[in-house]
């Protein structure tokens, strides 16, 4: 059986970036037979066919027909970028006199701003470089320790420990290096795109944690590595995905970027990316509007964001009755303001597929007098509506830069997700469902 934590840490060692986890996503999808499809070209789609789409290069969405052609979709979605801190256009700040060169960098996302400091720091995304009369884009890893966020030493900040309240403008600027280093940055982007220093136009630069993972525990029953969420997601999905047949239905893996600024951009979730892909699908397979609108309703999601386990200091900040342990099997979150889709038809489609696959199932639910997070099913939902759950798994240390998560767990998933995508779970009537 494949060691899918082992394969899981691999994937997130060459996923630095969102850019990079969909890059790598690509490459399983080419491994696994699938086709590349432009958005900007026209879509030709053949039964029994498989394909894959990006959009921005950081968005991916397959999908793989059945050999009866145009039917229902049956999807997973989950997002690829992760907190972390991005790299303004102009970066380098001299500090101290010139003694040292500072990154200006601004947040993305929610981290755990605390969980960056003294460990070192590499930078990855892409960058824009002229090619002749075009402009084309590069992906880019520095790939070494190459930036670091130093704390202040506690004899000047004595309060550090007492609640200190980082600001990200003055803190959490990382050293990339000592006087006379202005430039080099620049310099060291270029040569890890493979082109000169003028040809670099633009660029997205993000921090990333280079610790790879560790499995840990008086079992080894846990391990921790960074970008859990939602990389755990989106590398079991797409484990699942690859090793299931399309039968009745078409199987789609779709993984949004910007899920952790709240999916608003082109490519993520708010966007019309899925629904894009479903109009074309169905167009090219010779469906009429109504039979496209018809498939989308009878459609079913599984929006796999992960989810929190208990934290051992703190049991007391969940709820007794609706909370989740790492190792403990697939959570479907529940939530009554909908920021978590499921309702109880979902709940009790994807109920069926883990009974079927043998996969435990833990309840989520936040305390009441607690705000909780949110994710990307009901976002994608108000583009494409059909029934759809929000799973995930249980995961300590959310959005710190190093997270840890269940052993047992991850294999669990793949099988979870296995069952969706080779069942078939037919739509009769609103409410009557049928799973085979
Ligand atoms: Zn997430």
């Amino acid at each position: 059986m494949a060691d899918h934590v082992q394969l899981f840490c691999d994937f997130v060692a060459k996923s630095p970036s969102a850019f990079h986890a969909a890059h790598t996503l690509c490459a399983m999808l080419e491994d696994g037979g699938y086709t590349p499809l432009a958005e900007s070209q026209p879509w030709t789609i053949v039964p029994g066919g498989k394909y894959y789409v990006t959009r921005n290069r950081s968005s991916v969405i397959a999908f793989a027909i059945p050999q009866t052609g145009f039917a229902h979709f049956q999807i997973v979605s989950s997002h690829s970028d992760s907190p972390t801190f991005k790299l303004k256009h102009s970066c380098e700040d001299e500090a101290a006199g010139g003694s040292y060169l500072r990154l200006n960098v601004e947040r993305y996302g929610g981290m755990i701003m605390s969980s960056w400091f003294d460990r070192p720091l590499s930078i990855a995304g892409r960058v824009l470089v002229r090619d002749g009369g075009r402009l084309s884009t590069k992906l880019v890893d520095l790939g070494r320790d190459a930036v670091l966020i130093p704390n202040m030493p506690i004899h000047f900040n004595r309060e550090v420990n007492d609640g200190y309240k980082f600001n990200a403008q003055v803190d959490l600027l990382p050293l990339y290096g000592g006087k006379g280093s202005r430039g080099k940055l620049h310099a060291e982007i270029a040569a890890a795109a493979g082109v000169s220093e003028d040809a670099v136009v633009s660029r997205d630069l993000f921090l990333y944690a280079r610790q790879t993972g560790s499995v840990w525990g008086a079992e080894n029953e846990f391990f921790s590595c960074p970008r859990i969420d939602d990389l755990e997601c989106a590398y079991t999905s797409a484990a699942a995905f690859l090793s299931s047949e399309a039968v009745g239905h078409i199987n789609v893996l779709a993984v949004f970027d910007n899920e952790e600024v709240g999916s608003s951009s082109k490519q993520g979730a708010d966007s019309t990316f899925l629904t894009d892909v479903f109009a074309r699908v169905g167009q090219a397979l010779g469906a009429s509007d109504s039979e496209i609108r018809a498939a989308i309703a009878s459609s079913f999601m599984a929006s796999a964001d992960n989810a929190h386990a208990v934290h051992p200091n703190h049991p007391e900040k969940y709820d007794a009755q609706n909370c989740t342990f790492l190792n403990g099997g697939v959570v479907i979150k529940h939530n009554a303001n909908q920021k978590y889709t499921t309702d109880a038809v979902s709940c009790a489609i994807f109920s069926a597929l883990c009974e079927k696959a043998g996969v435990p199932v833990q309840h989520f639910a936040n305390r009441s007098d607690v705000l909780g997070g949110s994710t990307l099913g009901n976002i994608a939902n108000t583009h494409a509506s059909m029934n759809t759950v929000d799973i995930g798994l249980a995961q300590l240390a959310m959005h710190s830069s190093v997270e840890t998560a269940g052993c047992a767990d991850v294999e669990y998933m793949v099988r979870a997700l296995t069952a969706l995508y080779t069942s078939n779970i037919a739509v009769h009537a609103d409410g009557e469902i049928a799973i085979d």
